[in-house]
């Protein structure tokens, strides 16, 4: 069975956009997503065009700061710190990877916490494994979104993340230990990981390798989640193979990408509301 994201995520926008118009009835004015990206990746600045082409369609409005490659850290944290600043902004998504002469976590920690509707500072980190969220990293959040949707029981089940990355492995880890799930975390030193897969009833692939888990390292039934997104539409899990094992999977795309972005949306709104509220 298909785990899609779209469908769900089209209900997530879509109460998102409700929210957006009860802030801007109040207020005058819209919730304010600021976007950052330093240099030109394409693939950054693709994601970044799709993030503020979905606000402005959910009445949410997009302030974005493109900055040149040569930017140094002070100088990126110096402009995160204004925006953390600045009322008129809600939320503040960095887009990821930075240029690799930049201190990445320096710029994320100069994100205000209460602004940071991409969930990539230490402070919605700790957050997420204490249990007290304020804002969800965006695609482990919609991972989890997607498991409610499918009814995915987690509580007692065995999960298993590929990948430790701060904006994705680690969160996702986090969420499911806090439903309880037995949590195994792996990397790229892991050893014998195909194994360590088999035994895992929840399988999240976050990894950045074109089909790199196997058909055969999924345990007959098991949920699979494929986080990955690579160039060709590709996700991180061979899905042809892994299709016959699974009993619930996610597609690539339409799985796990439309509900990261929804979950930002989401956020972003929250975050307008709450601080109007304050
Ligand atoms: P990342 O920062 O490069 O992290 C990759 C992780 O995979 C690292 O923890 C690395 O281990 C681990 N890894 C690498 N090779 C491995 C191997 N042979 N065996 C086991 N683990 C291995 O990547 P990311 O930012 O987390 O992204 C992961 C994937 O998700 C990418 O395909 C990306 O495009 C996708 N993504 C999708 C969305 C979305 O919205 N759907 C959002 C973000 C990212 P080490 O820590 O030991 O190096």
């Amino acid at each position: 069975m298909l785990m899609s994201g779209t469908e769900l995520a089209r209900a997530i926008v879509q109460r998102a956009a409700e929210k957006a118009a009860d802030y801007t009835r109040r207020t005058g004015a819209k919730p304010c997503l600021a976007t950052v990206i330093v240099g030109e990746d394409p693939a950054s600045v693709t994601y970044v065009r799709m993030k503020q082409n979905r606000c402005h369609k959910a009445g949410i409005e997009s302030r974005h700061v493109a900055l040149p490659e040569r930017t140094t850290t002070e100088e990126l944290v110096a402009q995160i710190r204004e925006l953390s600043d600045d009322p008129a902004v809600h939320g503040i998504l960095l887009q990821h990877p930075v240029p690799h002469h930049i201190d990445e976590r320096a710029a994320f920690e100069a994100i205000a916490p209460h602004k940071d509707v991409d969930g990539v500072t230490m402070h919605s980190f700790a957050g997420m494994s204490f249990g007290h969220n304020d804002f969800l990293s965006c695609t482990p959040g919609g991972i989890m979104r997607l498991l409610d949707a499918h009814d995915v029981e987690i509580a007692g089940k065995h999960a298993v993340v590929i990948g430790r990355s701060p904006i994705l492995g680690k969160p996702a880890a986090m969420l499911l230990l806090a439903r309880d799930a037995t949590v195994t975390i792996c990397h790229s030193k892991t050893v014998g990981l195909a194994d360590v897969v088999r035994t895992a009833d929840i399988v999240v692939a976050a990894v950045g390798k074109p089909r790199f888990v196997q058909g055969d390292w999924i345990k007959p039934g098991a949920v699979v989640v494929d986080a990955g997104y690579n160039e060709g539409n590709v996700g991180d899990v061979d899905f042809d193979a892994a299709v016959d094992h699974a009993g619930l999977i996610t597609p690539v795309p339409g799985g796990v990408g439309p509900t990261t972005i929804a979950v930002l949306l989401e956020q972003t709104v929250d975050a307008s509301l709450r601080q109007l509220d304050a």
